[in-house]
């Protein structure tokens, strides 16, 4: 969806208009703007995109009352965790710390996921339980990464469908980088990580609304 937080000139005539005269047809509008029906086409389709007008077919426009802030809100609450999630780093619970650290370079995260044998969500592990693990005597090489993991049933997650603004909470209130997005597992038993959410994503999702353009 589109939506347009600084309107142009007259898109702010069409909704004065609109909210003196509606329910008024797009007909009517272009008259008392002596503009062509055409003309005016775009901007009603964008005002009534973004939510600022109504349209009821025979009716005509009318005005929802809505300001700019409000429809804002009514968009960020409406957000799915599914249309900004990432792809998931998974690794086996198998792997040692050593091939933990590498993985995180060499992907480029933050944050891997752990799986078990069956490939169900066991744990989660960040860049400072890796720092944290490196600090003692242990061989990293040795050492296997579901001993220093944040295990289930400790691991906060979401579902794709779920909304992104609830996440946001959740990394706020458990002070993490972000949440494993999963989905039950075939058989009924466990989770499977098919993604990721994270500050990152939430932030690009809050420069897009942001980002004051009609496409
Ligand atoms: P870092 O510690 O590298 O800054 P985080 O703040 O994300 O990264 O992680 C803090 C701690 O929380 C770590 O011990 C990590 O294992 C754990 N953690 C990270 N993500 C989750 C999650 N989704 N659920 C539960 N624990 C998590």
């Amino acid at each position: 969806m589109v939506l347009t937080i600084e309107l142009n000139k007259r898109q702010e005539k069409i909704l004065s208009i609109v909210k003196d005269r509606g329910p008024i047809t797009g007909e009517q509008i272009a008259e008392k703007l002596e503009l062509t029906r055409a003309t005016l086409r775009p901007d009603l389709a964008i005002l009534t995109m973004a939510g600022y007008l109504d349209a009821r077919p025979r009716v005509g426009y009318f005005y929802t009352g809505k300001t700019g802030s409000q429809l804002l809100t009514e968009k960020v609450k409406k957000i799915k965790v599914g249309e900004y999630s990432s792809m998931p780093v998974v690794i086996q619970e198998s792997a040692t710390v050593y091939e933990a650290i590498v993985t995180m370079f060499l992907e480029d995260v933050g944050t891997l996921y752990i799986s078990n044998k069956s490939g169900q969500l066991a744990g989660v592990v960040s860049r400072k339980d890796l720092l944290r693990a490196s600090m003692g005597k242990q061989d990293m090489n040795t050492i296997p990464i579901n001993i220093i993991m944040t295990r289930m049933p400790n691991i906060t997650y979401c579902f794709k469908e779920d909304y992104l603004l609830e996440v946001a909470h959740k990394l706020i209130d458990k002070q993490i980088d972000g949440l494993p997005v999963v989905k039950q597992a075939e058989d009924g038993k466990g989770l499977e990580v098919v993604g990721r959410v994270t500050k990152t994503n939430i932030t690009k999702a809050f420069v897009e609304l942001a980002r004051d353009e009609i496409i």
